[in-house]
């Protein structure tokens, strides 16, 4: 990331400015329950924030290290799931706010089960659940996991970690409660051992914010690509810090800020905006809740200033992903068709529906675009979708979209997406939901929106010209644009100079970069066009058949082949070599394709026009 326009952002400049703002903001007091934690300096504030991108943003002592005291226990309760799965931690820990003080003895009466993993009961049964691996203790488990989070190694302060060793009474005696009501089943001392542990890793502002932020994004650490937490399991980890995550301020917590977070004694709160960034926020003076003043005054402010809410919707959901939508009597593919066919297209291409959507498909907006593509669906046989534009598809997104799908067929509509390459999960879900269907071609069948869309038309054509009882091969030249105006005699000197050449589908005909000698009428078959559009990537430029011509504009410079050109099918040529060109027909030839470039100048600037 460039540091100077981190510098230059305005995010960075609210930050510096809250910090000094809140720097001489007094009230409150360091903990002191646990002796070592006095030692810390009232005055320390640190804020950082870290986005979904990797991005970091820090003011004041954001790199000043304390204990992160009861933050671990969102940590420790991911690890958790990820070790035993939901059913089994439930059975061991609830998930109902307390509304007591983080070390209430909150126990249900009958069967001893914490309330809730935040508060001390529920993280000492937590850490209790973290299993040892067949090379490693609880403890590094637990170390790999917080580094994971935060993407360096993290220590332990051992002073502090004695400090409540030797006065966690009140700990200990609930970790003998809970082996008591078989909460917990290896011996009480060796859990409250793990957990004071656990309570004293060394952590910065600056590494709450990346944790937070690998909660915002979706379990991955922005900054190291890595996984923290399975995906699954991130929004039971932030339901819990949210109602749960602020001791018994929890409730105006999320009234006041709306964001989950959770709050240690050390003085240190991490915040989470989900899809957005984490927060970290450290200032060692606590209100009488044990949350840190000057931490929950930074957490108001951004979450006022910037009206960051989780309950604040400012997504709009509605047809804003629908970019345009066209049909082919408007627009044709890139397929160069003859001027019958252009004819039959303007009339029936209405037939053909192109919708190209772009940005989010959420819940909303996949069931806005699905409604508005069934209201019209008498209009249409075919229906072609382009995602090109479409970053990302949600579940829900995806299986309205197989919903949609299932019912375009059952009212006997041929349904395409095309470019959907970026959309992984989206591919999936509809392959999955094509498995063992009798279709012809499946919904993902063709690589990209054009192709789909010449499929479609060939289908109409074909099918009018079957009606109409018109052969496909066009042998004879005096239909080909290069020749209209020719004699008889002149179109058979033209064939007698020229040699037939047989192509098997595939066959490269020219490279692009070929010393340019010759024309090719296309007698049968057809051809492709195409370039290499970087990194091997074959774009197609458009696709000829009978009665077309390649290679012709050649014939203005002499020049190189701008393209290549490969056999689509098996195609049968004529090659005319410009050497043995008569300068009559020659002549004749470049007027007609100086007309035939006058039209396509015209159609080119309609269809700019359309597109602005
Ligand atoms: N280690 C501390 C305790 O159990 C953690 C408490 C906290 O941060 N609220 O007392």
């Amino acid at each position: 990331m460039d540091k100077k326009a981190v510098q230059l952002c305005p995010v960075q400049r609210y930050l510096e400015q809250l910090h000094s703002e809140l720097a001489g903001m007094t009230g409150g007091e360091v903990a002191s329950y646990i002796p070592e934690l006095t030692r810390a300096d009232p005055a320390w504030l640190g804020i950082a924030m870290v986005t979904v991108d990797g991005h970091v943003y820090q003011a004041g002592d954001s790199r000043q290290t304390f204990t992160i005291q009861s933050i671990s226990k969102a940590i420790t309760y991911g690890l958790a799931l990820e070790d035993r799965g939901i059913d089994a931690v439930l059975a061991k820990v609830g998930v109902e706010p307390s509304g007591e003080a983080f070390n209430s003895i909150s126990l249900e009466p009958d069967t001893g089960r914490p309330l809730n993993p935040m508060i001390n009961a529920g993280a000492i049964a937590t850490t209790g659940l973290i299993e040892p691996a067949p090379d490693s203790t609880p403890m590094t488990r637990i170390m790999e996991t917080f580094a994971r989070y935060t993407g360096r190694p993290l220590d332990v302060e051992e002073r502090v970690y004695r400090s409540e060793s030797d006065t966690g009474h009140r700990n200990r005696a609930i970790a003998h409660l809970l082996y008591g009501h078989g909460i917990l089943d290896r011996p009480p001392e060796e859990i409250v051992d793990l957990y004071f542990r656990q309570c004293s890793i060394l952590v910065t502002a600056r590494d709450l914010a990346v944790m937070g932020a690998c909660l915002a994004n979706n379990g991955v650490n922005p900054i190291t690509g890595v996984v923290a937490l399975q995906s699954r399991y991130v929004e039971k980890v932030l339901s819990v810090m949210s109602t749960c995550g602020m001791y018994d301020y929890s409730g105006g917590w999320v009234f006041h800020v709306g964001m989950p977070a959770k709050s240690g004694v050390g003085g240190g709160i991490m915040a989470v905006l989900p899809g957005q960034f984490g927060l970290g926020v450290f200032s060692p003076p606590l209100d009488e809740k044990g949350n840190s003043v000057r931490g929950l005054e930074v957490c108001k402010r951004l979450s006022r200033d910037f009206g960051l809410h989780l309950f604040h919707v400012a997504r709009s959901t509605s047809a804003s992903v629908i970019r345009q939508t066209y049909d082919c009597a408007q627009c044709t593919s890139r397929r160069r068709r003859s001027a019958a066919e252009l004819v039959l297209l303007a009339a029936q291409g209405g037939r053909i529906r192109v919708y190209e959507l772009q940005g989010e498909l959420l819940f909303g907006s996949a069931e806005s675009v699905a409604l508005e593509m069934l209201s019209g669906l008498s209009d249409y046989d075919y229906l072609v979708v382009d995602m090109k534009r479409v970053v990302a598809t949600d579940n829900a997104s995806n299986l309205v979209f197989a919903e949609l799908g299932r019912r375009l067929a059952a009212e006997g509509k041929q349904l395409f997406f095309g470019d959907t390459r970026q959309l992984y999960r989206f591919r999936k879900e509809l392959q999955k939901e094509q498995e063992g269907r009798q279709h012809p071609f499946g919904w993902l069948h063709f690589e990209d929106t054009d192709h789909a869309v010449e499929w479609c038309e060939d289908q109409l054509i074909a099918a009018a010209q079957t009606a109409a009882g018109v052969d496909r091969s066009l042998t004879d030249l005096k239909d080909q644009y290069l020749c209209s105006g020719m004699t008889p005699e002149e179109l058979d000197a033209l064939h007698a100079g020229g040699s037939e050449r047989r192509f098997a589908a595939g066959t490269l005909i020219f490279r692009a970069g070929e010393l340019a000698e010759s024309l090719y009428f296309i007698l049968s078959g057809e051809v492709e066009v195409w370039i290499d559009s970087g990194s091997g990537h074959h774009m197609r430029v458009t696709t000829l058949g009978p009665g077309m011509v390649f290679g012709e504009v050649a014939l203005l410079n002499q020049n190189r082949r701008t393209a290549n050109v490969s056999a689509a099918t098996d195609a049968v040529c004529l090659e005319i070599r410009f050497d043995a060109l008569q300068d009559a027909l020659r002549t004749r030839m470049l007027v007609n394709m100086a007309s035939y470039f006058a039209r396509k100048i015209d159609q080119d600037t309609r269809l700019i026009q359309r597109l602005g």
